[in-house]
């Protein structure tokens, strides 16, 4: 019987097991990927206080789990496949093996967001991708696009455009991000933007593929052809198993409020998948330190 069991090993469950262990929890974290979330899979980190130079991704998150484990956190790389949060035992299931805790904090966070298509699965790994630092290395020097507005297709475009020619698609005539990546990717040389377009379908072709492309009519425009795409398009939270159990608000998101309290007593939820107007790795640690300190006083007061 665990005092606490983590899901999820991105900033907020780490920041959570750093917490935990120093309090003295008998804590335990269980991934079922890799650890890190989809910080993993950022280059390069601008706006993590602490690091004037930018820091990559999985640097700064195997600081994380080094400095986690140091503390005394255990963490067992398994899926969770079954919740049984409602009785005063909370119950997790990989598989046949059970876990046992008196709190739960859940920090499954976000993955990248479908763009739709409706041959989309075929295509993932022969041309199309959700992670331009896993996959950009494969598409040097050749064009790719970008799909997508926000501060990840942002990113991405930079991060392709220092070896590629990227087409940056986006639904819209300006783009959700706001800030100093934004004007960059104006600026930049290697990106072209295409304004109030939409990748209607994707094929297979030479090169790579050709993308179909429609205007905010539905009118066709010119197709595109790229040897790689990047979808960029929003997340979705990683709470599938946890329908009908807690309060999720209408985007999958798990209702909580800044003390990390879910519906169901004794559980707590932090980091992307808490609903919460600032998804940033800073948000996702400072909840992750509050939902330890949520565990602790629940275990006290029982
Ligand atoms: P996001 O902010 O939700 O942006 C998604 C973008 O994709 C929007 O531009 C949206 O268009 C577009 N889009 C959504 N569905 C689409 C579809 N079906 N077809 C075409 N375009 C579609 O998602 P994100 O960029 O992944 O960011 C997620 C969160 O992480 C945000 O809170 C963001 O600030 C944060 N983040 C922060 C950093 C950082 O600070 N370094 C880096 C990455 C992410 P519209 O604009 O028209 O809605």
């Amino acid at each position: 019987m665990l005092d606490v069991l983590i899901v999820g090993g991105g900033p907020a469950g780490m920041t959570a097991g750093l917490y935990a262990a120093r309090a003295g929890l008998d804590s335990l974290l269980l991934e079922g990927e890799l650890i890190g979330g989809q910080v993993s899979t950022t280059n390069m980190l601008e706006n993590y206080p602490g690091f004037p130079e930018p820091i990559g991704g999985p640097e700064l998150m195997m600081r994380f789990s080094e400095q986690a484990e140091r503390a005394g956190l255990k963490i067992e790389y398994r899926p969770v496949t079954r919740f049984e949060l409602g009785g005063e035992i909370k119950r997790l299931y990989s598989g046949e093996h059970v876990y046992q805790a008196r709190s739960v904090i859940l920090t499954m966070g976000a993955r990248r967001r479908k763009l739709g298509l409706e041959n989309e699965e075929a295509l993932v790994g022969r041309g199309l991708s959700y992670c331009a630092t896993c996959d950009g290395a494969f598409y040097r020097g050749k064009p790719v696009a970008v799909v997508g507005g926000g501060e990840t297709a942002v990113e991405d475009a930079l991060y392709l455009a220092a070896q590629s020619k990227v087409t940056l698609i986006h639904r819209r005539d300006s783009l959700r991000s706001a800030g100093i990546g934004a004007r960059r990717v104006m600026e930049n040389p290697n990106i072209q933007i295409l304004w109030n377009t939409r990748v209607a379908s994707a094929q297979p072709s030479a090169n790579g593929l050709t993308l179909r492309l429609i205007d905010e009519n539905g009118q066709d425009r010119p197709p595109l052809e790229v040897a790689g795409c990047f979808v960029a398009v929003g997340t979705q939270p990683g709470s599938e198993l946890l329908k009908g159990q807690l309060e999720l608000d209408e985007a999958g998101y798990v209702v909580a409020s800044e003390d990390t309290q879910t519906s169901i007593p004794g559980v707590f939820a932090a980091g992307d998948l808490r609903k919460k107007p600032l998804k940033q790795i800073v948000t996702a640690v400072s909840d992750g330190a509050v939902a330890a300190s949520m565990a602790l006083n629940w275990l006290h007061n029982r």
